[in-house]
């Protein structure tokens, strides 16, 4: 059959000319009777190529009556099944989020703690937090339907033009390897994760992730123009919203959603 559910990350209906994918282990169950399967890889026969597909591991006699069904799923229906799972995913990020940004590879955001005693009571770097947070909500669509999906195709195409985030990219590509055969899967996620991440409900995670990535000396390991630019300028303000928005796009795209998702 075409279509298994993935119990983890809500329950998401995976296509098996899709599922390569070592992470799936163990977690492919039948949509209709609940049963585990596994996938059988795409394959020649007397010269003739088979799809991959999903098989029962137990040989009951209802299987057929399961195979039937699902090569019957319309549109709608699997549409039902990505709505379910999408739902199931927000409840648990919603719970957790911080957590999870915090395995992302591209910003290390253990000083959190010492870094929020240490800028507590300093004004103008509430004042910077304020301004950074507004730089953030104001560009939603701009970092989950633009950024993330940029990013995404520079990984896949390996993208020399945009040399400068290759850069950072380097440090993580073995996180990119393992995922390479479902980054639309995991891109998805990233988007729906950050947008989240974006909402008015998240304001205290945001200032989280900001009291990391807004403090000068991480600022000026990526740039010395952060910190020594007038921050009245225009010049400042377009760098700064480029960095800000930039490094959530990474800090998404660079969680191992699938792995780590239940
Ligand atoms: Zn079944």
């Amino acid at each position: 059959m075409q279509y298994a559910l993935l119990t983890k990350i809500g329950g998401e209906l995976i296509e098996a000319s899709r599922a390569d994918y070592q992470d799936y282990y163990g977690f492919l169950k039948c949509p209709e009777c609940n049963e585990p399967v596994f996938l059988r890889q795409g394959h020649l026969r007397q010269r003739k190529q088979i799809k991959a597909s999903f098989v029962h591991h137990k040989a009951v006699p209802e299987i057929s009556a399961c195979e039937l069904r699902i090569g019957k799923y319309s549109k709608e229906d699997i549409e039902a099944f990505a709505s379910k799972a999408k739902k199931q995913r927000l409840q648990k990020l919603n719970i957790s989020m911080w957590k999870y940004v915090k395995t992302n590879m591209a910003v290390n955001f253990k000083d959190y703690d010492k870094l929020k005693t240490q800028t507590k009571n300093v004004k103008s770097y509430q004042g910077l937090l304020v301004y950074a947070d507004n730089c953030l909500t104001n560009n939603v669509e701009f970092i989950v339907d633009n950024l993330i999906p940029q990013i995404g195709k520079v990984i896949n195409n390996k993208n020399a033009a945009v040399g400068e985030i290759m850069g950072l990219l380097d440090k993580f590509n073995s996180f990119v390897n393992d995922l390479k055969s479902d980054w639309l899967l995991h891109e998805k996620i990233a988007k729906e994760a950050a947008g989240l991440f974006l909402s008015p409900q998240m304001k205290e995670i945001r200032y989280r992730a900001l009291v990391v990535l807004c403090y000068p000396k991480n600022m000026e390991l990526l740039n010395r123009d952060l910190v020594e630019l007038n921050m009245q300028s225009e010049t400042w303000n377009k760098l700064f919203t480029n960095y800000i928005t930039l490094q959530i796009a990474l800090v998404f795209i660079s969680i191992n959603w699938i792995k780590l998702l239940p």
